[in-house]
């Protein structure tokens, strides 16, 4: 029996399981097929608050403060794991291309500089010195220095190595198929490995934390939204910068791939690409870097993000169920938000606090 369970293994659940093992509880972590398999290892892998999050508020805050503990915790986990996560926080560009895009976007930065954000605003040829590969008919933009991205791969990779060399108990390959309650607390859960039995619960199933939670009769409003999502070489096109517009994002990775995307439908839980996806990402991205008609094609892929109704994060306690909480619910931001929602699902767990969670309980959706 292990102090703490963690059912999931996607980034969220691998955060969670790492910072619980480092503060010395024990923690089995089980996750049905593959660790990061699912929409974790589909991410882009960028660490974008300020570009993400479209008004002052309590994502920005969580947002912020997550890439402010990026640099260190990723560096604790290259040390552990004497591993490279590719962690390059080397700048954003948010662009207009027309009049309209630009009115809203000079909007943006005007609140985002009174709130003391690092931003620049840029016009004309200030945009080529930031980054050459950028279309001429870029009017406008604002260049966030301090964003950047992450190998979610690699750093899911270097979770797994992490949590095994602190002792976590890793389960893959091992189907969750009920929630174990015993005198009205949640005991842990039965598994295709058996039961498992620990102290407390934690749900990190990403777009499956709704039906896993449908167990118990608990209704929280999850649901997986799909990403498309495509890779092409960066051989003849050197892009310094992450650069988002309306239409697309164009991430440029140290592995030698230009992460492109990304689609937003609703197919249930296929993941599967579509010629229309496919059609919608390329011709995205294509009018911001004009280079990009002769890339490399490499490959395509598709990932489900777990959206919430109010696309806030669902994290702490289930009301009237001892025992068990949730972390997930990030949607289009898990891999920023991942140690943020470690550090603060820790406090609670070990501590008791609450404070943080505040305006991400799950109490939200279930109090009435
Ligand atoms: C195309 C795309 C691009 C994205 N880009 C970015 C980005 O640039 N930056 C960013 O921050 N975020 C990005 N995201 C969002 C990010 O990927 C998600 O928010 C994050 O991965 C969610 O992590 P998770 O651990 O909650 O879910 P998941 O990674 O889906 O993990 C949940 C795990 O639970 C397991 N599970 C489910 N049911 C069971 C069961 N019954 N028993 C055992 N295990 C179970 C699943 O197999 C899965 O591995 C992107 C997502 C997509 C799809």
């Amino acid at each position: 029996m292990s102090d703490c369970l963690v059912v999931g293994g996607g980034i969220i659940g691998l955060s969670l399981a790492y910072e619980l093992s480092r503060r010395g509880i024990s923690v089995a972590l089980v996750e049905q097929g593959e660790w990061g398999g699912q929409a974790s290892s589909a991410a882009a892998g960028m660490l974008a608050p300020l570009k993400e999050f479209t008004a002052p508020g309590p994502m920005l805050d969580m947002g912020m403060e997550s890439l402010a503990l990026y640099p260190g915790w990723a560096h604790d986990l290259e040390e552990c794991t004497s591993g490279d996560v590719q962690l390059s926080l080397e700048g954003l560009l948010t662009v207009a291309l027309n009049d309209q895009e630009q009115e809203l976007l000079e909007a943006k930065y005007q609140w985002q500089k009174e709130s003391g954000h690092s931003v620049h605003w840029l016009v004309g040829k200030e945009i080529a010195e930031v980054e050459p590969m950028l279309t001429d008919k870029a009017q406008a933009a604002i260049y966030s220095p301090d964003e950047g991205h992450i190998n979610n791969r690699l750093l899911l990779r270097a979770l797994v190595t992490a949590c095994r060399l602190q002792g976590v108990k890793l389960l893959s390959g091992c189907v969750v198929s009920g929630i174990a309650v015993k005198a009205g607390k949640v005991v842990g859960v039965d598994s295709s490995m058996g039961p498992l039995r620990a102290g407390h619960t934690v749900i990190t199933s990403g777009a499956w934390a709704g039906i896993m939670l449908e167990m118990l009769g608990v209704s929280v409003p999850v649901r997986p939204v799909r990403g498309q999502i495509a890779a092409v070489s960066s051989v003849g096109i050197p892009l310094r910068t992450v650069i988002f517009g309306t239409t697309g994002y164009i991430t440029p990775k140290k592995d030698g791939k230009i992460v492109i995307g990304a689609t937003e439908d609703e197919s249930g839980f296929q993941r599967e690409v579509t010629l229309a996806g496919l059609a919608s990402i390329l011709n995205g991205v294509m009018p911001y870097v004009p280079a990009l008609h002769a890339a490399t094609f490499l490959e395509a892929w598709g990932g489900l993000r777990p959206a919430t109704a109010d696309r806030k994060p669902l994290l702490g306690p289930i009301p009237g169920w001892a025992g068990l909480s949730i972390a997930g619910g990030h949607f289009r931001n898990g891999i920023l938000l991942s140690p943020i929602t470690a550090k603060w699902m820790a406090d609670y767990l070990e501590q008791g606090k609450t404070e943080q969670l505040t305006p991400f309980m799950p109490s939200r959706f279930l109090d009435n």
